[in-house]
């Protein structure tokens, strides 16, 4: 029997019980699915926007393999680092290597890249991985206000991270309340003031990294609409010669794509007035050629950003062209990449926040550590769609099938979860996260809304424990 930790209940670390329950190999297998949160799914939970139904409901092909007999979760038990803000209990993963055959860590890259600019931390300026956090009821966030009482915010980075925040900022709140957003983000989002969205991207259109479906999104919001200025759009080659420059490859199909939805809104764009005089409509405007330089600061807080002008360099990047612009702005959202976190106990590369793996096996000074695997975000970092952990885990769980004879040659606990206990850990089990559903269930009944989530400690640990006869 081969017995296997997996860390993280995210897709990567999902789809890694799924191939190690899908093979044929080792028949006999058995996978515990640790998670530092009470809940799984990861970023499928805490990271997918909420009005994006279709792939939220992801999560239920995720449950099916949670569910499977020979998996068990494992929830409110971290691993390697600090406790959970609700006081998850921690195990290194020294300790955890004397309880299983193999530990595969998907942990993902859960902190955002620094922009590095003057002003950064002022008030009003934040993550998107936190406004994200928010509005998806992350529980280390809690309840924690994001006044919207700014009329402009700028949205730096023209990632499909930064689509989604524009997006929720642009959105009726009343199309939200269908969603499972938390009811202090709702209120907030409610009683939004914003009516400018600018979103913000250092190079050319044809190098923004958002994809053309969450792209068109944007153009599809009632009550909100797109500008962007043909001339800044022109500045790009590949705009201008969409079907390919002479001597270059052709762009990929996703760009010329993105380009076709931007040149439609262009033409839009000619007729651009004031937002509408009743102060409802609000206004996304995408911006290219622009370098955040600096925040502009007002009587403490965010008031705008500098930018440098940008142009291209005819090599994919650009160069300063020595003109600046500033944007007014009382919110600011940092939208420029996730990054991964060390894990203390396992090797890091800080240069790539990943850490260092061939083929999914861990490597100690240069050496494949025995039991030791990544798979997802923390391997190959913040790149790619959810269903690009699918063939990422597959690769990592066949090393690990290659090395299943030493593995099982190994010790390995009988209970690990009797022994986790026994070290002063309380974990949450499957009950514990039913329970946690019913209770999001009831909330959002009460509400008169479909379920809504449950944003903090106490209350997720209190509910799991009405699930689990062991308590959480
Ligand atoms: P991303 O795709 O890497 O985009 C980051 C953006 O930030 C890029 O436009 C980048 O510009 C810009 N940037 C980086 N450093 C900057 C700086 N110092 N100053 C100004 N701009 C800077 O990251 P992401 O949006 O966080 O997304 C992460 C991953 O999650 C992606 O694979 C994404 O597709 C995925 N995701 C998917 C969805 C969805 O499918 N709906 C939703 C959310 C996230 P440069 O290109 O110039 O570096």
């Amino acid at each position: 029997m081969l017995s296997v930790a997996v860390v993280g209940s995210g897709p990567s670390g999902v789809y890694t019980a799924q191939a190690l329950l899908q093979q044929s190999l080792v028949p006999d297998v058995r996978v515990h699915v640790l998670d530092r949160l009470p809940t799984p799914y990861g970023l499928v939970r805490y990271g997918v926007a909420p009005d994006h139904e279709k792939i939220k409901s992801l999560q239920n092909s995720l449950r099916t393999v949670l569910e499977d007999e020979r998996v068990t979760f494992v929830g409110n038990v971290g691993v390697g680092g600090a406790s959970g803000a609700g006081g998850a209990g921690v195990v290194s993963p020294a300790r955890l290597a004397e309880l299983y055959h193999a530990v595969v860590y998907c942990v993902g890259a859960s902190a955002d890249r620094p922009l590095a600019v003057p002003g950064e931390s002022l008030p009003g300026s934040y993550s998107a991985t936190r406004f994200v956090s928010w509005y998806s009821a992350h529980p280390d966030i809690g309840a924690d206000p994001f006044a919207l009482d700014a009329r402009s915010a700028v949205v730096i980075g023209v990632g499909n991270v930064a689509v989604d925040v524009a997006r929720i900022l642009a959105r009726g709140a009343g199309e939200l309340r269908t969603t499972d957003v938390p009811r202090a983000a709702l209120s907030a989002l409610e009683a939004s003031r914003v009516r400018d969205v600018h979103i913000v991207g250092r190079r050319g259109p044809s190098q923004a990294r958002f994809t053309t479906k969450e792209l068109r999104e944007l153009g599809a919001l009632p009550g909100a609409r797109v500008v962007v200025d043909p001339a800044e759009l022109a500045l790009d080659p590949a705009y201008a010669a969409p079907d390919g420059l002479p001597g270059s490859p052709p762009l990929p199909a996703v760009v010329r794509r993105n380009l076709a939805v931007l040149r439609g809104w262009s033409a839009d764009g000619a007729a651009e007035g004031p937002p509408s005089a009743a102060g409802t409509a609000r206004r996304i405007r995408l911006r290219f050629f622009l370098r955040p330089v600096e925040l502009l600061e007002r009587a403490g807080r965010v008031a705008g950003v500098r930018f440098a002008r940008t142009a291209p360099d005819g090599a994919g990047g650009v160069r300063d062209t020595g003109g600046y612009e500033d944007i007014e702005a009382q919110l600011v959202l940092r939208a420029v990449g996730y990054r991964g976190v060390e894990l203390p106990g396992l090797p890091f590369d800080p240069a790539r926040g990943t850490v260092p793996h061939v083929a999914g096996r861990v490597l100690r000074e240069g050496v494949p550590s025995p039991g030791e695997y990544v798979a997802g975000w923390i391997k190959r970092g913040p790149t790619g769609v959810i269903g690009s952990n699918r063939s990422c885990a597959k690769e990592t769980v066949a090393s690990l099938l290659e090395d299943a004879a030493a593995l099982t040659r190994r010790t390995a606990a009988d209970d690990p979860l009797a022994v986790l206990r026994l070290w002063g850990l309380r974990p949450v089990e499957w009950a514990g996260w039913l329970s946690i559903e019913r209770a999001e269930a009831e909330l959002g009944r009460s509400l008169g809304r479909g379920p809504v989530k449950i944003p903090d400690w106490p209350g997720l640990l209190a509910a799991a424990r009405n699930g689990d006869s062991r308590g959480a």
